[in-house]
């Protein structure tokens, strides 16, 4: 049974993803968060409620040890299952000027996304190798491509995930394997709460914020059958900001 590994999809933009990988790709969907156990239950009702199956899979994406030992002791309790699709989408944003930028925020930034991403490919590509066969998307953002004012942190993460996705592409494209990055710009969710849309909106071309379910069905598109020839591309979408 293939299924689809999607990092932080209790919430946001990988809940949507979850979902619509289930409804599109018929897959099986792990459901990854962090500590937030009601919103990936509710991710999985509504999974469920669809058709689909899934189950919930709680990893702090940046610990590593956490991360093998709960991936290999599923795929040792599930050796019909197999991760198809991974999609890093956990991150998350401490937003500062860059003198004021803590430490302890630098790294939680750099790690949920860089190392996470690190930590659960490794996780899953051995399979995918042997198999010739997998689909991996990172979540990056507008960030990391043009830079922003008060997310030093942020896009440097943004930005490390895409080059890691232009590297890795290049290795295991022989393999029938892709890695694509999605780079949203402004996306309605918990993320961006604290923005002001009714001001920002302006910055943006469609003079609108996207929704969750728009980057879904790209991401979903991209773990399909149909994009085996696109690898190692970054895809914008954000409304036609000029990245
Ligand atoms: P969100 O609504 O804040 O959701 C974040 C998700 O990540 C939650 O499911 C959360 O789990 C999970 N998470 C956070 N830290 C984690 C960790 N250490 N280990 C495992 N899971 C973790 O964010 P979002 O807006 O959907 O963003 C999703 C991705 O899109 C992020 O990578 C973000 O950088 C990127 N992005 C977002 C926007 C935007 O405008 N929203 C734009 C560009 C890029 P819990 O529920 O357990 O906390």
């Amino acid at each position: 049974m293939k299924c689809a590994l999607v990092t932080g999809s209790s919430r946001g933009i990988g809940k949507a993803v979850a979902i619509q990988l289930s409804k599109d790709l018929g897959l099986h969907i792990l459901i990854n968060y962090s500590s937030n156990t009601d919103a990936a239950k509710e991710t999985l009702a509504e999974i469920e409620s669809n058709g689909g199956t899934g189950e919930l899979m709680q990893f702090n994406v940046q610990d590593a040890q956490a991360v093998q030992s709960i991936i290999s002791k599923w795929q040792e309790e599930n050796p019909d299952k197999y991760v198809e699709v991974l999609v890093n989408n956990a991150g998350i944003t401490r937003d500062n000027l860059l003198p004021m930028i803590s430490e302890e925020d630098w790294d939680a930034v750099l790690n949920i996304s860089v190392k996470g991403m690190y930590n659960c490919t490794q996780a899953v590509l051995r399979k995918m190798l042997r198999n010739r066969s997998g689909r991996i998307i990172n979540m990056a953002s507008l960030s990391g491509l043009k830079g922003n004012p008060g997310q030093t942190n942020y896009a440097a993460a943004k930005g490390a995930m895409i080059a890691a996705t232009k590297s890795l592409s290049q290795e295991i494209a022989k393999r029938k394997i892709t890695v694509n990055a999605v780079a949203p710009g402004f996306i309605t969710s918990d993320m961006t709460s604290d923005l002001d849309e009714e001001q920002l909106k302006h910055m943006v071309p469609a003079q609108r914020f996207g929704s969750a379910e728009e980057v879904a069905h790209l991401v979903s598109f991209l773990a399909s059958d149909k994009a085996a020839y696109i690898t190692g591309e970054v895809i914008n979408i954000n409304g036609g900001i000029y990245a």
